[in-house]
């Protein structure tokens, strides 16, 4: 079987490879290879209109745990790991979120702002923050952690998610 380099386009022979991600020896490019089998064409013809769509739609994960497992994947998963608070110098109690954003393909993206959404314990949106994560490209497989300071909370905050800022926040939330 041949396989291409998407970057480079140097070509390689490999007959031992069935799938997975492989490094160009040239330039360096990491993708993943797939090799089709007449038995998982369609699947696989699902599987790459998926990654196709899921480039398009990146991806929430929300803090509470049974939601997360739910959520669509994307290229890129954004997670909250912990939600504390912290006092400034003005005596005001602030959230900090911390969290990690990692890179579950076999291609480097770009790393989009992030956005923090506040919302009560019916899932109402009461807040949401953009900020820019430290790490402007993410290689395969790669984990960039955040930590933010939020700005002054309203009451009643119940729930703290972490969304990729090309991710449309559901308007019916925001009631
Ligand atoms: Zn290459």
């Amino acid at each position: 079987m041949k396989i291409k380099c998407d970057f480079c386009k140097t070509e390689y022979n490999t007959d031992s490879l069935t799938s997975g991600v492989v490094k160009c020896a040239v330039c360096g490019h990491t993708w993943t290879v797939v090799r089709p089998t007449r038995k998982n064409s369609l699947l696989m013809f699902f599987a790459s209109l998926c990654a196709l769509l899921s480039a398009i739609i990146f991806t929430v994960a929300v803090i509470t745990h049974h939601q997360a497992k739910n959520a669509v994947r994307g290229p890129l998963v954004a997670s909250v790991s912990g939600v504390n608070t912290t006092t400034d110098e003005g005596g005001q109690t602030r959230i900090v979120v911390t969290g990690t954003i990692e890179n579950i393909s076999g291609d480097i993206y770009g790393v989009p702002d992030l956005i923090i959404v506040s919302a009560d314990e019916k899932g109402r949106v009461l807040t949401q923050q953009k900020f820019m994560p430290s790490a402007t490209l993410l290689d395969a497989g790669g984990v960039v952690k955040f930590s933010h300071v939020l700005s002054p909370q309203p009451a009643g905050v119940k729930k703290i998610s972490a969304h990729l800022a090309d991710l449309q926040i559901p308007q019916k939330d925001k009631k």
